[in-house]
Order: C-alpha cells, then sequence, then structure tokens
C-alpha cells in the first residue's frame, strides 16, 4: 500500500533532502585521484551526524557504510573500502539521510578528472534522463509514464537501463510502495497523484542492461563490465505540481568551482 504524505511530512522530508545535498556536496570537494571510498563515506557521515541526521543507508539490512559508492562497471551498492579513486574512473555516490522519522535519497555519478568521451556521454545521458522522468511526474499520469519517458530518452542516445533495480517510494522508510522502474509502458501503473513522494533513480549502462550480483552480497555490476551511471532525486507531488526535493545545487556549485565542468540539466 501507498502511504501518501501531507504537506507537513513533505516539509520534513525537504529538510532531511538539504542536509542530504549539503552531505553530497562535501563528499564532492574530497572526489579526486588518491582519496579512498572509506574516506568518502567518513566525511558523509560525520556531516549527516554533525547536522541532527542519521545515514540511511547504515545497517540498512546490514549494509555497513552511509554511502554506496559504486566505481565503474558497478551499477550500485557498492561498499566503501580501500579502493582509491584514479584518474578516468567514474563513481557512482548513492546517499540517504534519516531526519525527523522521514528519509531522503539521491545520487550522484562523478566523473574523476578527464573520463573518456563516451563515458561522458553516459553521465549527462543519465543525469537528463532522470529530468525526463521527473517531467512526466504530472497528477494523472501513471507511475509507466515515467518509466516509459527515462527508458525512451536512453534508448535513443544508444545506452541501456537497467531493469533489476528500480527506484520506490519514500518516506518513513527508506524503500515504501511503489516500485518506480525506469522503464515500462506509457499509461500503466500506479497513479500519480497530490502526496505521492518517490525517488526516481535511473541506472544507465553504456553496453547491454544485464547486471549482475557481486559474491560481496552487495554490489551490482555490469554483466559485460561496461560502465554504468546513477542519478537520484526524491521527488513529490505536491499542491498538483512535482517538486524536486532534493538537489544538485551544492554538489554542482562544488564541481564548478573545482573545473568549471558541471553541466546542469
Ligand atoms: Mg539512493
Ligand atoms: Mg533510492
Amino acid at each position: 500500500m501507498i502511504h501518501f504524505k501531507s504537506k507537513e511530512e513533505i516539509e520534513i522530508i525537504a529538510e532531511s533532502a538539504q542536509i542530504l545535498g549539503k552531505a553530497h556536496a562535501e563528499v564532492a570537494k574530497a572526489v579526486e585521484p588518491g582519496i579512498s571510498t572509506l574516506a568518502l563515506d567518513k566525511i558523509a557521515e560525520t556531516f549527516i551526524r554533525d547536522h541532527g541526521g542519521v545515514p540511511s543507508f547504515k545497517d540498512y539490512n546490514g549494509f555497513p557504510a552511509s554511502l554506496c559508492i559504486s566505481m565503474n562497471e558497478h551499477v550500485v551498492h557498492g561498499i566503501p573500502g580501500v579502493y582509491e579513486l584514479k584518474e578516468g574512473d567514474i563513481a557512482s555516490i548513492d546517499c540517504g539521510v534519516y531526519y525527523k522519522g522521514f528519509h531522503s535519497d539521491s545520487a550522484y555519478t562523478y566523473a574523476v578528472g578527464q573520463v573518456e568521451a563516451s563515458v561522458e556521454q553516459l553521465l549527462d545521458t543519465t543525469k537528463a534522463s532522470l529530468y525526463k522522468g521527473i517531467e512526466k511526474m504530472v497528477v494523472g499520469n501513471r507511475i509507466g509514464d515515467i518509466g516509459a519517458a527515462i527508458q525512451a530518452y536512453v534508448e535513443e542516445a544508444g545506452f541501456s537501463v537497467v531493469r533489476e533495480l528500480v527506484g520506490h517510494g519514500i518516506g518513513k522508510n527508506l524503500h515504501e510502495s511503489p516500485e518506480v522502474p525506469n522503464y515500462g509502458k506509457k499509461g500503466r501503473g500506479t497513479l500519480i497523484k497530490e502526496g505521492l513522494v518517490i525517488a526516481i533513480e535511473p541506472m544507465v549502462n553504456l553496453g547491454k542492461k544485464s547486471v549482475v550480483q557481486a559474491r560481496d552480497g552487495w554490489t551490482i555490476y555490469t554483466a559485460d563490465r561496461q560502465p554504468s551511471a546513477h542519478y537520484e532525486h526524491t521527488v513529490a507531488l505536491v499542491d498538483g505540481e512535482a517538486k524536486i526535493l532534493t538537489t544538485f545545487e551544492y554538489i554542482e556549485q562544488v564541481l564548478k568551482a573545482k573545473n568549471g565542468k558541471a553541466t546542469i540539466h
């Protein structure tokens, strides 16, 4: 069953999302060749706890960290560890914040230094596809309209959409109904209406769509070992319109200050 949220509840999720956006930005500052993924995790956890939140992912079903950091061919759910970022990598960094009883969830994929042109295109396309999905979050549309829009945009660009992992409702629980696939058919699925809060999170592969789970029980990677990107926003339907509660604004301020390369869609 879907828990539709009141305006007051959505306001709390928005507060949670502000902490999350700023935690992401602290991590963004440190995304450079040579830093370990565990060090990035520590930055996020410290920031979230210092601002009155709790990292949503830590201990979620036994997950050991505050961030999921998924490098290169890793799609999602990578566990931070001793790996050190290097020039040419991409790092998908996913984070959630639990604050005043509500979760927010968002993800961003970083290029570490210069990446191949095809990989840069993968990042741009994946981020743009997220907004194509959000555009379909309109009263009277259905969840399938979101996935269909993401899938069409991604496949038009020559990339593929992961099927096994999907977006989700979010609120008092990190993962709630409904599921929000990044593929599908227009006009199918749950009706979108006031108070719906969902995490929309396209996972897009440079190569083929198939994925595999690693032996660590968490990390999902592409079967063809080609890179994969992931962007995510928590979005609410409030006052008849889609409101993006999470934000990339703070991240992109950091990226612009670093290299002037951030693109905003
Ligand atoms: Mg997430
Ligand atoms: Mg999510």
